[in-house]
């Protein structure tokens, strides 16, 4: 018989992780505020609030750990750090920093003014974020086959051409650059093929304009391109980023993700211009060049955690068990946008419970009850995280409502999947008689889904 997959690693170092009844849960969950970002960790069995700084370092990172160069100025680290970078990505010029947000910081610092326009695909909200405070407009220009859960084509994260060139064409010379997010993280973690990173390419040469890639899952992004775009099967994960990356001037990388560790990120870039301007960003924001925001050790773990997780073998067994679970949702009905992206399970809440009005936060009931039937921690991305209107103040309701489910890196087994694979379909087979959801009791003006207050409509 042919032989059955299995993952590319063993277990060397393992992590209990505590089961919890019912009733302890729902007295957590009444003390968190029925917001999950309140509930301390050990009161969840399985964790899926996020794939980020969440995964496993493997046996090779930990010993690079112990070789880290914590010098102030040139540690070897950083060289090491930096060299891996150029070898993956073709940039030369490298700014460590201490997490995503912080490279977009530095760099938008340096790039983006009052006024600007940054035309893009699904910003991230960190990216969204850093734009938005500098009196500039974030403008996506996504695929609409994205806003559709349950159509299934192979690139839903990508973007439209023809919104990028009118979006070009209208503001031409406030656009400092074009923003490309690969995978797409807001549109369900879903990937951008070459085809389109080309033509978006072509699009920016035609507009004199530079292009910026937001990579935190970049190497996501080429396990899609080798696995459903033609011509790339026989291509290595590291020749496809090297394609990717020679499409793009500059990158910010939360290395949370691709990267493996636990935090960090980076800058990168060909352009002397660019990495001259964010330079001075740097030294006051995050320390000196040559550490940005990192510590030495970190460096020498996170060039590791490149190098492996741009090998075909680390890839394969994570975005196999992100599928893993989907196809045990599709066994029993439950809709999630489709098909599932690299990361990441996105739960469409609406289509779950139906009887819940949008008013009382549909995927956020369902992220209550997601935990009280079994300790999972799911995160809703609805309408809580849409937050008001920054005019009128009213309630967001035009997005998508989802719990999302992410997949730590070389962290969970198949037999987790399964867990939360039930104790969705427990919740899914009473969604009838979950009829009431939740009220905002408290919330902070910005941001307010890490700290709002709930309570359940009776
Ligand atoms: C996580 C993330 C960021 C921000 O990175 P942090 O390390 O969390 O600061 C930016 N963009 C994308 C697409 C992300 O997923």
């Amino acid at each position: 018989m042919e032989l059955p997959f299995a993952e590319s690693w063993k277990i060397k170092m393992v992590e209990p992780i505590r089961k919890s009844t019912r009733a302890e849960r729902e007295q957590w969950i009444k003390e968190a505020n029925y917001n999950v970002f309140q509930l301390k960790a050990d009161q969840v069995y399985i964790d899926g609030l996020t794939d980020s700084g969440t995964g496993a370092m493997s046996d090779r990172q930990w010993a690079a750990l112990m070789m880290g160069d914590e010098s102030y100025a040139g540690a070897r680290s950083f060289y090491e750090l930096k060299d891996t970078i150029t070898r993956i990505t073709g940039f030369e010029y490298v700014i460590p920093t201490h997490q995503g947000r912080a490279a977009e910081n530095v760099l938008f610092s340096a790039l983006v003014k009052e006024g600007d326009v940054v035309p893009g695909n699904s910003h991230f909200d960190t990216t969204k974020g850093h734009i938005e405070s500098r009196r500039a407009m974030a403008l996506d220009c996504t695929v609409d086959e994205a806003k559709n859960t349950q159509l299934e084509v192979p690139f839903k994260g990508n973007v439209d051409p023809k919104k990028l060139e009118k979006a070009l064409e209208e503001y031409h010379d406030k656009v400092p650059f074009i923003i490309v997010t690969i995978t797409n993280n807001t549109a369900g973690g879903q990937p951008v093929s070459m085809q389109n990173l080309r033509e978006v390419r072509a699009i920016a040469d035609k507009y004199n304009k530079r292009v910026l890639f937001d990579s935190a899952r970049f190497a996501e992004n080429a396990y899609f391109i080798k696995t459903r775009e033609e011509g790339y099967a026989d291509k290595t994960i590291k020749e496809i980023c090297r394609e990717m990356f020679a499409l793009a001037d500059g990158m910010t990388m939360s290395a949370k993700k691709d990267g493996l560790v636990n935090m960090g990120g980076f800058i990168a870039t060909r352009w002397e211009d660019w990495y001259e301007a964010a330079k001075k960003f740097c030294i006051p924001f995050e320390g000196y060049l040559t550490y940005g925001g990192m510590n030495g050790r970190d460096m020498a773990a996170l060039a590791v955690g490149l190098d492996e997780n741009t090998e075909f073998d680390n890839l394969d067994t994570r975005i196999r068990q992100v599928q893993y679970l989907a196809s045990l949702l599709d066994e029993y009905g439950i809709p999630y946008q489709r098909p599932v992206g690299g990361h990441a399970i996105f739960v469409d809440a609406s289509k779950v419970l139906t009887k819940i009005p949008k008013e009382e936060f549909p995927a956020q009931t369902l992220t209550i009850e997601l935990y009280k039937e079994a300790g999972i921690r799911g995160c809703e991305i609805g309408y809580i995280l849409a937050d008001r209107d920054p005019i009128t103040r009213e309630n967001r309701f035009g997005g998508n409502d989802f719990v999302r489910i992410c997949v730590a890196r070389r962290v969970y087994t198949d037999n987790h999947m399964k867990v939360i694979a039930a104790a969705l379909k427990n919740v899914y087979d009473r969604r009838d008689e979950i009829t009431h959801g939740v009220e905002i009791v408290w919330e902070a003006p910005l941001m307010r889904h890490f700290t709002v207050k709930l309570k359940p409509i009776e």
